[in-house]
């Protein structure tokens, strides 16, 4: 079967063909089964992923520049593999467990949210057949209820990658690498959740965050899977 069609048209059909396995513990039957997703969900606390300094109430007193900020797990345990398989081998039916550990450890906010996914480059969003951060958004929004939806704020303007540049071209490339998507207005009631899958140096993030407040956004989380528990190279 031509590999399209495995990834976007018959995904139902396919997964009774070919059953899932767990990324962790190999059980049948999902590419993440529950018990697994249970444990993290148990097992979390959270960080901050600037200074590394434990951090349970989102608000880290040694970082008073950030808004909120929300990890669900350190790099280089089992979800680094989790975002991998979907981001590079489309396994598209791990967005919705990456959601539900998103859903089990962000905090209760109250009122309108908007979840603004860090955007990926068009080239690899189209040899890829998915958009990672949009998809795992889109079921965190369903999962939250009717108060969330998913805002395609940010657009990516350069096609420079990241991955392995040092943390200084990181931070000059990601200045230039993103821009507000001038469709879209500000809604001042509302909370925007900035949501990356994983966070390295920060700069993505940060560059992000400067976008939406200079746009007027004034209620914002930072919303992250996973976080890089060594300081970036300097
Ligand atoms: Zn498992
Ligand atoms: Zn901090």
């Amino acid at each position: 079967m031509p590999n399209i069609v495995k990834k976007t048209t018959f995904p139902n059909l396919l997964d009774l063909l070919a059953p899932h396995s767990c990324r962790s513990c190999s059980r049948i039957g999902k590419p993440f089964c529950d018990r697994c997703k249970n444990y993290i969900i148990l097992e979390h606390e959270n960080y901050c992923p600037n200074c590394k300094s434990l951090n349970p109430t989102g608000n880290c007193k040694n970082c008073p520049l950030l808004p909120p900020t929300f990890v669900v797990t350190k790099r280089g345990t089992i979800i680094g593999d989790l975002i991998h398989d979907l981001k590079y081998n489309s396994v598209r039916a791990l967005a919705k467990p990456l959601a539900e550990l998103l859903d089990e450890t962000l905090p209760v906010i109250d009122g309108k949210v908007k979840i603004v996914p860090l955007p990926t480059i068009n080239k690899h969003i189209r040899s890829r057949g998915l958009d990672h951060t949009y998809l795992i958004s889109k079921h965190l929004a369903k999962l939250r209820g009717k108060n969330y939806s998913v805002e395609k704020l940010l657009l990516r303007k350069t096609s420079s990658v990241q991955v392995g540049s040092d943390k200084e071209t990181r931070k000059a490339q990601a200045k230039t690498a993103y821009i507000l998507n001038e469709k879209l207005k500000i809604d001042h009631t509302a909370t925007y959740l900035l949501f990356d899958d994983v966070w390295t140096t920060g700069a993505s993030m940060s560059a992000c965050l400067k976008l939406l407040r200079s746009a007027g956004a004034e209620k914002i989380i930072l919303s992250t899977l996973a976080m890089s528990t060594l300081d970036a190279k300097s």
